[in-house]
């Protein structure tokens, strides 16, 4: 009995004096490998058009139909995407993608890739549709309040 307890505690000695394997998630968060597939990145030209132009080829390709692209024409005045037409709306369903990367392949002009961002959890399912908002790059040299410049996707 009493060698029990002694092994007991020195097994919760050994325990207290190792260096912890937990983090405080989500202040502290552990470095993604590159290749990670997280939540998808639409992108800009430097000039601040975006790459995509409503081609919906990456809807097409997609194996779970989770992206909803609706295009629209480009105003030659005050063009959104260097093509013909542009991406009005665009969605994504996380909670139905597999992270396959089919839609990235399939893109012409590079216009998505899949990000580093894996923590999407969330209380409501609405939120995890993600929309051109929640997926475009900020502006080139783009400077959010208290932000690093170059900003990005939410
Ligand atoms: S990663 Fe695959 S499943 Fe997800 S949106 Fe792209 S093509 Fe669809
Ligand atoms: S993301 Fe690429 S494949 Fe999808 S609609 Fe835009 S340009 Fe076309």
């Amino acid at each position: 009995m009493f060698r029990e307890l002694i092994g007991g505690l020195r097994i919760t000695m050994q325990a207290m004096l190792r260096k912890p394997l937990t983090i405080q998630y989500p202040e502290e968060q552990r470095p993604v490998p590159p290749r990670a597939r997280g939540r998808h990145i639409l992108h800009r030209y430097d000039n601040g058009l975006e790459k995509c132009i409503g081609c919906e080829l990456c809807s097409g390709a997609c194996p779970v139909g989770c992206i909803y692209v609706l295009p629209a024409a480009n105003d030659p005045a005050h063009p959104v995407s260097p093509g013909e037409r542009f991406a009005e709306r665009y969605e994504i369903n996380l909670m139905r993608c597999i992270y396959c990367g089919y839609c990235a392949e399939a893109c012409p002009t590079e216009a998505i890739t899949l990000g580093p961002r894996l923590d999407l959890a969330d209380y409501k399912r609405e939120r995890l549709v993600a929309t051109k908002a929640d997926l475009l790059e900020a502006w080139p040299g783009f400077r959010p309040p208290g932000g690093a410049a170059g900003g990005g996707p939410r």
